[in-house]
């Protein structure tokens, strides 16, 4: 099933999280913390941790069909899916822009 890897560029730290604690962080218990870095509990954002679970999800379930695809089908070759980042995306300064 595969686990959801996170890179904190805070602490320099990798931790992953396992499938079962992939869930909208409404529904995990308060001691757990999977949307915080175990190394130094820099935290994701309630909204964006819901962003990276749908995501995980979407890519587990494009994976699968990727699977049945290649099994249904003995002649497709097997292909399969991952997001790999290439590190922080450059985003704007908003406290230099001139409007
Ligand atoms: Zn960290």
């Amino acid at each position: 099933m595969g686990t959801l890897e996170i890179h904190c560029h805070n602490c320099g730290g990798t931790y992953e999280v396992l499938p079962d604690c992939i869930v909208s962080a409404d529904k995990l218990p308060e001691w757990l913390h999977p949307y915080r870095c175990p190394h130094c509990m820099a935290q994701v954002n309630s909204r964006t941790w819901d962003k990276l679970v749908t995501a995980f999800w979407t890519l587990w379930e494009v994976n699968k069909e990727l699977q049945e695809w290649h099994t249904g089908y003995q002649d497709h070759p097997l292909l399969q899916a991952a997001y790999k980042s290439d590190g922080p995306i450059p985003h704007k300064d908003y406290n230099n822009d001139q409007v």
